[in-house]
C-alpha cells in the first residue's frame, strides 16, 4: 500500500481482498453472537464465543491487549446506557436490555471492525426505534459515499438521517476511522458534518463508519475502568458499525456477509464487491 497526504493508507485490490477475509471473520462472529444474546447469558460468555470463533477461523482478535490500559477482552459489550468499549464480565443480560457488541479481527495483518446492537427478548418501543434509526443511519452514511466525494458526505448523511428521525442525540466524542494495517488510522469519520468537507474518497481507502446514537443528551463519561463509555444522563445508546471500501463499480461493505449488496440495493446504490 502507499500513504497519501494526511496519513491515509491506500490499499491495492489484492489488499482489499485480504481485508474482506478479515471482514468476513468479523461479520460471521457478530452473526453468531447475535444468536447467543439472551436473558441469563453473561457478557463474559459472549466474549468466549467470540474469541473461539475468531481464533478457529485462523484470525486474531484486534481488541485484546489494545490501548492503555490494555483492553482485556476480545469484544466490547456495552449494555443500555453504556455507549461503547464496555468490558465483558459477570454481568447477566436481562429481558429488555439492549446490548452493543463491537468486534475486530486481524487476518494476515489486515483488520476488520464492525458492531451491532441486539435486543434481549422484548424491549421497549423506544429502544427498538433507537436501534432502527442508528442502524439505518450507518447504511445511509455508506450509501452517501462516492469516489471523488468526501468524508463529510458520509458524516452529513448519518447526521441528517438521525436528526430527521426524532429526538435523538449523536455522540461526538468518538468517531469512525480509516482502517487497514491498523484498526484505527486517519481519517476520522465523524457522525456529524458537512458535505464536501474532509478527506477525499478514493479507490483503495477503507473506512469504518460507526454511528453512536442515544435516546437523550449526547454527553458521555468514562468509568473508572478507563474503558467503559456511558451516557452522562443514563439514557440508552445504540452503536452500529461496518468497514467498507469503494471500488469503481460501487460500495463494498467488507464486514457484511453479503458485502452489503441487499441493503445498498434498497438505498439505490450500486454494489462494488468482488
Ligand atoms: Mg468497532
Ligand atoms: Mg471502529
Amino acid at each position: 500500500m502507499l500513504f497519501r497526504d494526511r496519513g491515509v493508507e491506500i490499499k491495492t485490490p489484492d489488499q482489499i481482498d485480504a481485508m474482506r477475509a478479515a471482514g468476513l471473520v468479523v461479520g460471521g462472529t457478530l452473526e453468531l453472537l447475535r444468536d447467543r444474546v439472551r436473558a441469563g447469558t453473561t457478557t463474559a460468555e459472549l466474549d468466549e464465543v467470540a474469541e473461539d470463533a475468531i481464533r478457529s477461523a485462523g484470525a486474531t482478535p484486534s481488541f485484546l491487549g489494545y490501548g492503555h490500559p490494555p483492553f482485556p477482552a476480545t469484544i466490547c459489550v456495552s449494555v443500555n446506557d453504556e455507549v461503547v468499549h464496555g468490558i465483558p464480565g459477570g454481568r447477566v443480560l436481562a429481558e429488555g436490555d439492549i446490548v452493543s457488541i463491537d468486534c475486530g479481527a486481524i487476518v494476515d495483518g489486515w483488520h476488520g471492525d464492525a458492531a451491532l446492537t441486539v435486543a434481549v427478548g422484548e424491549v421497549s418501543p423506544a429502544a427498538r426505534e433507537l436501534m432502527r434509526v442508528t442502524e439505518e443511519s450507518l447504511w445511509r452514511g455508506i450509501a452517501a459515499a462516492r469516489l471523488g466525494g468526501h468524508v463529510g458526505d458520509i458524516s452529513h448523511a448519518v447526521e441528517s438521517f438521525v436528526r430527521a428521525s426524532g429526538d435523538f442525540g449523536i455522540v461526538e466524542d468518538y468517531t469512525g476511522h480509516g482502517i487497514g494495517t491498523a484498526m484505527h488510522q486517519p481519517p476520522n469519520v465523524p457522525n456529524v458534518g458537512r458535505p464536501g468537507k474532509g478527506v477525499r474518497l478514493v479507490e483503495g481507502l477503507a473506512l469504518a463508519v460507526e454511528p453512536m446514537v442515544v435516546a437523550g443528551q449526547p454527553w458521555t463519561r468514562l468509568d473508572d475502568d478507563e474503558w467503559t463509555v456511558r451516557t452522562d444522563d443514563g439514557a440508552p445508546a445504540a452503536h452500529y458499525e461496518h468497514t467498507f471500501t469503494l471500488t469503481p463499480r460501487g460500495a463494498w461493505v467488507l464486514t457484511a456477509l453479503d458485502g452489503g449488496e441487499a441493503r445498498l440495493a434498497e438505498l439505490g446504490v450500486p454494489f462494488g464487491g468482488r
